[in-house]
């Protein structure tokens, strides 16, 4: 269709006999009905744009609902994890936040290490099995380095 409109441009322009002949409402009704396509062509693409945008904005939606979910689930992980961190350094009598093993620590700079703070002693006799046991070898572990 383009072409014949280019074509029929063309010979107008160029004065072509054969388009002297004819009447300028075939060049308009060419124009009119190429209009016409093009907006069909546009509300099409619009219709289909519109279902891509709908389709990908519930992929998107149904994506964050997921991300959502993995966020909870990695905070409350991290809860427990925080928690069992905060208990070791307690059982040890270190810094909570960083057992002394960070020198920007906000709490302890860095000087929050074992036996700083005295041993929560519920912890201690929770943890006594391992240490008896710990005693227990330890003279056995030091004569086989002598
Ligand atoms: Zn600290």
């Amino acid at each position: 269709m383009n072409e014949q409109l280019v074509q029929l441009l063309n010979q107008q322009m160029a004065g072509n006999q054969q388009t002297a002949g004819t009447p300028p409402m075939d060049l308009s009704a060419m124009m009119m009905q190429m209009l016409k396509e093009k907006q069909n062509k546009a509300s099409a693409s619009t219709e289909q744009s519109d279902t891509d945008t709908s389709s990908r904005l519930k992929r998107m939606a149904a994506d964050l609902r997921k991300f959502k979910r993995i966020v909870q689930s990695q905070r409350a992980q991290l809860e427990v994890a925080s928690e069992f961190i905060h208990q070791f350094a307690d059982l040890i009598g270190a810094c909570q936040e960083c057992l002394g093993q960070v020198p920007e620590c906000k709490r302890c700079g860095g000087t929050g290490g074992p036996g700083t703070h005295m041993p929560d002693p519920q912890l201690l006799e929770w943890i006594r099995p391992a240490l008896d046991r710990a005693a227990e070898t330890a003279p056995a572990a030091e004569q086989s380095q002598h």
